[in-house]
């Protein structure tokens, strides 16, 4: 086999490399996907705490051309999402190619060969002729450097290492941090725990989700009428597309969900002090808008209680706030979300002339389209820089960016070049393009979100609509790489 006839390394087996791997079955590129856990899945294998489930409508939170007429509500759970992404691996018949169990360690191009070596856990280095990472961007848990942390004696985990071994029955439950996920399983352990305290920095935007079981009857039509379900998915796809503008600076639909949310803290919380730690000081959208049913209604139970002064240290038997109160605690999750600052990290990957990826990302990560990097011939990206949505369903984006690098890799198969990276001027005028845009937009204003860098720079958001970003990504154009 001569060297650029190699398989493709494809890292991650959650949405995105499942997603890529599909695209090259289909056109017939031999690859491996390679995939650290023990299974196929990515965030939804990893994150299993109770109510972990999608915050985006189902119908749009599945691939294009495997709609699901059967949902089992609007907004699936975790559970039905993977058992989903494993159908989808059977059926289009990639499973066989999946390494699990199986860690990167590094990733680094050999350029006199113009191929990629895979350094994996198992002590064998896989070559390849293109790689794509897949790894995502919320799959390594954050946890905050508490004074004394090591001195509790009870159980702690954080929200995305579930430890279902630990029974919460008539415990006292502290749980860091309010986001999405903490939202989710909060009002799950309320249920079961005696007491929990939310220790919360600060408050999120947080409308109505309007979740509900799917009747058969729908399920029925949705099955026997297909074009039915393509027509929901269109209206939803747009209801979604439209509500882009909510996240420029002012915007009214952005008040509106103020408005929601404030409505629902007056319906549901009736001690003033707690309504004004609950409502945000900062404009809607800034950080990710949550949706639930069930959240405020959970604080205003007897058994939680909200603590908004900022932890200052544990000590063995729970925690003490810096206003001096001590809060006696068994068992603490943290729902303090994921390292999101360095996209890729913590894989070493090394381009041409060894330049390394953490350098080349100085002073923050950024791509090509979100997809490819000048001087990392080859080399392709799922979930880049700059493509998170505040507004959609990622697995639009995954889709437009899994067609982009088959179409780029299809061309290296043709031979028509061995190896491409995006020429510097196009990726720097790109990367200009997409801050301008997002200087525009609500993320960059007073709130702490992961979607900033360490200097405010907005790393993870896309700039503009879906459709944008479909458009941009139509076609490779194989102008915009240098190619050798
Ligand atoms: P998150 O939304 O980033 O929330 C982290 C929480 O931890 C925030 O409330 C944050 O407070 C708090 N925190 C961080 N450091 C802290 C510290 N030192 N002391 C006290 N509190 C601290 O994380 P997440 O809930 O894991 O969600 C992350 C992302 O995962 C979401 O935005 C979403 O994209 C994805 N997700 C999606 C779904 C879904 O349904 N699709 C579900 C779960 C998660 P501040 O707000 O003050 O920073």
């Amino acid at each position: 086999m001569s060297e650029q006839f190699l398989p493709i390394a494809i890292i991650g087996a959650g949405f995105s490399g499942v997603l890529m791997a599909i695209e090259l079955r289909k056109r017939n590129i031999p690859f491996l996907v390679i995939e650290k856990s023990e299974g196929i899945g990515g965030t939804w294998f990893e994150n299993t705490y109770p109510g972990a489930g999608c915050d985006v409508l189902s119908t749009l939170y599945s691939y294009s051309f495997a709609q699901k007429p059967d949902w089992s509500r609007r907004y699936a759970a975790h559970s039905e999402i993977r058992a989903y992404l494993e159908e989808c691996a059977e059926r289009y018949d990639v499973r066989r190619d999946i390494l699990l169990g199986t860690e990167v360690m590094a990733a680094r191009y050999i350029s006199s060969a113009k191929r990629w070596d895979v350094a994996l856990s198992n002590g064998q280095t896989f070559k390849a002729q293109a790689v794509v990472f897949a790894v995502g961007q919320l799959n390594r848990p954050s946890i905050p450097e508490f004074r004394g942390l090591e001195e509790f004696s009870g159980v702690a985990f954080h929200s995305a290492r579930w430890r279902h071994d630990c029974d919460l029955t008539g415990k006292r439950v502290a749980v860091v941090g309010s986001g999405a996920s903490a939202i989710q399983f909060l009002p799950h352990v309320a249920r079961e725990a005696k007491q929990v305290i939310l220790f919360q920095r600060s408050p999120n935007w947080i409308i109505p989700k309007n979740d509900r079981i799917l009747r058969e009857g729908e399920k029925r039509l949705r099955k026997h009428i297909p074009l039915l379900m393509r027509l929901q998915r269109a209206w939803e796809y747009w209801q979604l597309e439209l509500s882009f503008p909510a996240f420029l600076k002012d915007s009214t639909k952005g008040r509106k969900w103020e408005e929601a949310c404030k409505a629902t803290i007056a319906s549901t919380i009736d001690d003033p002090q707690l309504r004004d730690a609950l409502t945000p000081d900062y404009p809607a959208g800034c950080k990710r808008v949550l949706l639930s049913d069930d959240w405020f209604q959970t604080l205003a139970r007897d058994n939680v209680e909200v603590v908004t002064s900022p932890i200052g240290e544990f000590c063995p038997s729970g925690v003490t706030t810096v206003d001096g109160v001590s809060h006696s605690i068994d068992v603490v999750i943290y729902a303090t979300g994921f390292e999101t600052r360095q996209v890729l990290a913590p894989i070493p990957i090394e381009g041409a002339s060894k330049r390394r990826l953490r350098d080349a990302w100085k002073p923050h990560p950024h791509a090509y389209l979100g997809v490819a990097v000048p001087d990392f011939p080859n080399a392709f990206i799922m979930y880049g820089p700059n493509t998170n949505l505040g507004h959609g369903s990622i697995i639009f984006m995954l889709e437009c960016q899994a067609r982009y690098i088959g179409q780029a890799i299809g061309r290296l198969r043709r031979k028509k070049s061995v190896a491409i990276a995006p020429k510097r001027p196009v990726t720097r005028s790109f990367n200009a393009d997409t801050q301008a845009r997002l200087s525009r937009t609500v993320w960059g204003a007073n709130c702490s979100s992961w979607y900033k860098g360490v200097d405010g720079v907005i790393v993870n958001n896309w700039s503009s609509t879906m459709l944008r970003y479909w458009w941009m990504l139509r076609r490779f154009q194989a102008r915009d790489y240098d190619q050798w």
